[in-house]
Parts: structure tokens; sequence; C-alpha cells
């Protein structure tokens, strides 16, 4: 009843003040604030506090569970206790991740200590956090709990660091420098905090602030900042065309020395860049920059129904990664070609042929839906004895799609409107669906976006690239020769891997494709691994080296449990086929194919500039430019 008056009064101040009571009706919310304290002469973990005022006098606080890399750092929460005006209060472990408080009064503080776990690879993941004498990354769900029901009120994070340690994270200044405020719990949750000594750099872009933050290990040689930092200012100006002005206030791109991969998020980026790999080639942390920044609209901003909110269990998986990954590698691929920076493939058609190529070569791709493919992305056993990539068939998907909308609108419209139209649209708290995707498609080309998604999105129609690369007048030429190495020596069939997951330690086979040797000869995805030729595997990467030991001609016996059975499994080892793509010319292309050809080749960009992309482009497409310049 308490409950119900309380409302009944917010609706009455709502009536009576109009909009401007909506910090009226914050203020019957809790109230959530953090600190991080970090002491220099330990740094095996970081102690955390959660003040809590106005909750109910049960509260549940939780961690939050990552759709993506679900880390479980519940696992790492020591010496949890609360308090509430000095007194201790009753905690009790509901789930993993989930405890209830009894708060009479509904004011506590939550502490706990984060025991950073031992690293055990060579380079750190760079989303984790981590501590070192020097500096380190805190902060986001990794480090802080959250009270269910309460992710939307704002909220602020104090940070109490070793003298001289500096702060970078997307989260906005407030008059103390050591505390930041975020519009709501959920966000400062996907916030990370780098701390310590670092370089950094800032730039605006329309006027919105953009930080880049680099934390070098000690003696890290030195790389070329100038064209790195020109890179990125220039993907950030790419991006911007293509979605429109971004949704956070102010942008951070977090770099990490000695560390791998990365994490997207909506107002900063993690990305692991060794300042080795930075002092020969700039190429892979463009490639990266270009992908995970696009994710801040195509996924963050724009994201799933399935990914909309904080949970503290895992997320179910989604239909729609070919749309967040595949078309943001379709995306992050053009980016890096309007910024004329470095890129695997020199030119969009070399690109596709590689893409194409990949595509035929595993038929998981041609028998699975894009959604099927989209909901297994996160379990090896999801495709049976298929194998297929979300990121390599939604860039397709994006790719095709992207003809079809230049097709049908005659040039004057292309993908690049229906991300713009999405992020326009979905906020993070207002997911999309599959079917929201194909409206933007239908209502950006005016034409029938329904039979595409009908057949490719959820069907598992071959896709017919010929039929897109007509309306450029164009065609692939497939032709299949066995697989070979550098040197022109064939290859043994050797499609397949080994797995483990942390719930399940024990080996298991993934086939890439049941028609490999191993597929032929009876094994399965999911068949527990014990030994190859008579030697136990003891690892994914140990089963990986012993493979490339292998042999045209060899016999490889691989022992296997299968539903409690041991048996062993002969395989003869052959080589197997490769298709190779080239995309040519059809002989008599009218003057439309050739003008939409002349587009899509030089990646024209929403704003109508042109872009040639890498001087790489063969002369082909010089002379297209010039038919370019004569059409609309
Ligand atoms: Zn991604």
């Amino acid at each position: 009843m308490k409950t119900v008056a309380r409302a009944l009064a917010t609706v009455l101040f709502l009536l009576v003040l109009g909009p401007q009571s909506s910090l009226l009706s914050q203020d019957l919310h809790p109230r959530i604030s953090y600190r991080i304290r970090v002491d220099v002469n330990d740094l095996s973990g970081f102690d955390v506090e959660m003040r809590v005022q106005r909750a109910g006098d049960t509260v549940r606080i939780a961690m939050a569970s990552h759709p993506e890399y679900d880390d479980h750092y519940w696992r790492y929460v020591e010496n949890l206790r609360a308090e509430s005006r000095g007194a201790p209060l009753q905690i009790t472990n509901e789930e993993s991740a989930l405890w209830r408080v009894v708060a009479p009064g509904g004011d506590l503080t939550v502490k706990y200590r984060i025991h950073l776990p031992a690293q055990t690879t060579p380079t750190r993941a760079a989303w984790k956090p981590f501590l070192s004498v020097t500096n380190g990354l805190v902060g986001d769900l990794h480090s802080l709990m959250y009270v269910v029901g309460a992710t939307m009120v704002p909220t602020r994070v104090t940070l109490d660091l070793p003298s001289g340690w500096a702060i970078a994270s997307g989260l906005d200044p407030t008059k103390d420098p050591k505390t930041f405020a975020a519009t709501s719990v959920e966000l400062l949750l996907d916030s990370p905090i780098a701390i310590g000594r670092f370089r950094s750099w800032d730039f605006t872009v329309k006027g919105m602030p953009h930080k880049i933050v680099y934390l070098a290990e000690p003696n890290a040689p030195s790389f070329e900042t100038a064209s790195f930092l020109a890179g990125i200012q220039r993907l950030v100006t790419e991006a911007i065309k293509v979605c429109g002005l971004p949704r956070y206030r102010r942008y951070t791109f977090l770099y990490q020395d000695g560390a791998y991969g990365a994490l997207e998020h909506l107002n900063s980026v993690n990305i692991g860049a060794t300042s080795q790999n930075l002092a020969h080639d700039l190429k892979d942390v463009f490639g990266t920059t270009a992908h995970e920044y696009f994710h801040t609209w195509n996924l963050m901003h724009v994201r799933p129904v399935e990914r909309v909110g904080l949970r503290y269990r895992p997320a179910p998986p989604t239909g729609e990664l070919w749309w967040s990954e595949g078309v943001t590698t379709y995306f992050s691929d053009l980016l890096l070609r309007r910024a004329q920076l470095p890129n695997y493939d020199p030119t969009r058609l070399e690109h596709l042929e590689r893409y194409i190529a990949a595509y035929l070569l595993t038929p998981g791709y041609s028998r699975n839906s894009a959604e099927r493919v989209s909901r297994a992305s996160d379990d090896p056993l999801g495709l049976g004895d298929d194998f297929a990539s979300t990121h390599l068939q939604g860039n397709l998907f994006g790719t095709m799609l992207d003809l079809m909308v230049r097709n049908e609108t005659h040039g004057q419209r292309s993908l690049d409107d229906v991300m713009r139209m999405l992020s326009g649209r979905f906020t993070p708290q207002r997911g999309v669906t599959g079917r929201d995707i194909e409206r933007a498609v239908h209502e950006v080309c005016a034409c029938d976006a329904h039979t595409f998604f009908e057949a490719h999105v959820r069907g598992a129609r071959p896709l017919d690239f010929d039929q897109y690369l007509r309306i450029i007048g164009m065609r692939s030429q497939v032709s299949w020769s066995p697989a070979v190495d550098g040197d022109g020596k064939p290859q043994p069939d050797v499609r397949l891997s080994a797995f483990n997951t942390e719930d399940n330690p024990l080996l298991r086979l993934h086939l890439s494709t049941p028609d490999s040797v191993w597929g032929r000869a009876g094994l399965h995805t999911g068949d527990q691994l014990v030994s190859l030729n008579g030697q136990p595997v003891v690892s994914s990467a140990d089963f990986r080296s012993r493979l490339g030991q292998l042999h045209i001609g060899d016999n490889a016996r691989v022992q296997i449990i299968r539903n409690g059975v041991a048996s062993q499994v002969s395989v003869a080892i052959a080589g197997y086929d490769r298709p190779t793509v080239r995309i040519v010319e059809i002989p008599i292309a009218s003057p439309e194919q050739l003008r939409l050809r002349a587009q899509w080749l030089i990646t024209r960009n929403c704003s109508g500039r042109f872009n040639a992309g890498t001087p790489a482009y063969p002369p082909l497409i010089t002379n297209l430019l010039r038919t370019l310049a004569s059409g609309p």
C-alpha cells in the first residue's frame, strides 16, 4: 500500500508540475554511488564501496553478466559485507551473482574487494581489470555491483588512487577530479576506467570530445603516434557520416599494451594493442578500431532486444548478430576505405572475393539461416557438424542488401541509410528485432525486403551472389583446386578443432564441415577427444599443433568417447579442394550497371563525397571514376 500511495503522489506531482518534475520522480528512486580504492602496496585487487540510499527494506544486489564475454567476476568478490548506520546487515547469497540484503530503512553501504585472478596467458584480455605498479583498468561490470531494479538511476563513482595517478574513461567529469558521473548505473557498468600513468591525446569531431589513451608497458618501443591519431580521428569522422551524430557525450579509446582482444562500449572501447605491433604496422589496430568503434552504434546503441538491460544471469542467445556483428564487419571495411587507411584487401572486389570463397568452402554458411548462425555463435554445439561465422555471413548479407538498395533506388541510397535510420529509431532501452531491420531496409529501398529476409535471414537458402553482382554489371567466376600452401604444396585436410568450456573442461571436437575427411570417417562435433595417434591430447592448442604435423597419406587414429562409449576412429588424411573466386565484368553492361558499379567500387558514402580508397585501386576503377563524374 505504501508503494501505491507513493506512486499516486508521483502522478499528482507530475500532473501539477509537468515535465520539470522528472527530477522529483528521480528523488523517489534509490540513490547509488560508488567508490573504488586502489592501494599500490597491494595490487592483488582493489576495494569497492557501494552506497545505496532510499532503497526498499530488502535489497537485491548483483554482479552483472556480460552478454558476450561473461567472465563471472562474482567469483572474485571477497569479504562482501553490508552495514547501515554502523550496524552490520545480513547478506544471503541467493544465486552465484545475486545477494539479498535486509536493510531496514533502505540506506546501506556495501563493501567488498575484487581479488584479481592470476594472469594465465602471456598477454591479458583487454577488457578485464588489471593493476600494475604504473597503471591499471578498473570499473565497469567486472568491479561494480548493482541494485536489481534500480539500473537507470544516475550515479557517480569516486576513485581513491595512488598519488600522481590519472583517470580516463567515457564517464562525465564533475567538479571533483576524482569523481565521475554517469546518467545511469547501467552506463557506469559499461564504462571501464583506465588509471595510472599513461599517454593521452584529445580531439573533437563535430564538437564532441574524444580521447585516445595508451597504457604502455615499461620500456615499450615507440610507434608513430601522428599517423595513429590521425587515422583514429578519420575513422570517427567517417562513422559519424554513416550513422549520424553519436549519442555519447564524450568517447574514450582505451588502448592497452600487453593485451589482446577488444570490447565495445557505449562511450568507450577497450582495445589490446601491443607496442611491438604498433611499432611494426598500424593495419591491425585500425582494423580492430574500425570494427569496435562502429559497434558504438551497431550493437551498443542499436542492440538486439535480447541485449537490453542489465542481468545477472547469462543473456539469452539472439538471432540478430548477423546484423550486429556481420554488418559491423561490412561497415568497418568501408570506414577503412573511406578514411584511406591500410586494409588487408586492397579493393572492395578483392575483399568480396575472399569472403565469397570462404562462404563457398564451408557448407555451414549456405545450410543455416543467419538467425540460426547468430544464435549458435556462443555455442560450439549449436550447428551440429557445421561451422559458420556470423561475422562472415553477416558481412556478405550486408553487401548483398546494400547492392539491392542501390539497385532499387538507382544509386540514391545504400545500406548507410538503413544504418542511419536504425540509429535514429532505436536506443539501448528499445532493442531491435529482425523484423525491425527488415522494415528499415524496406523503408529505405521502398522495395521487397521480405523475400530476402524470409529466404536467408529466417530461412536457409544459399545466397546467389550473381543475382546481386549483376546489379553492378559483374558476376563471380568460381574455380575449385586442391588447397595448397604458399609454396604450392597440397595441404592436408585438418578442418576441425578441439574446444572446452569453463563449465565443461573436457576437450571436445568441433568439425568445420561434415564433408571433411574427419566427418566422413564418422567423427562428430561434441565427441570427447581423448588421444591422437595414441598420445593424449591435453589442450586445444596441443591438438592444433599435432594436426599441423599430419601429412597427406597419414592415417590418424582418434580415440574418442561418445555417449559414454569409448571408440577409435581411423582417419585417412587427404587433401581437399578450395574455391577461388574472381569477380569479373559481364560482357555487356548497361550504363545504369556501370554507374552503380562505379559508385559501389569507390565506396561512395552517404554524404555523396567520393573516395577512391587505398591507392592500390586498379586502372579499371580509375576509369570508372570518370564514368561516375558524369553521373548524378
Ligand atoms: Zn564485433
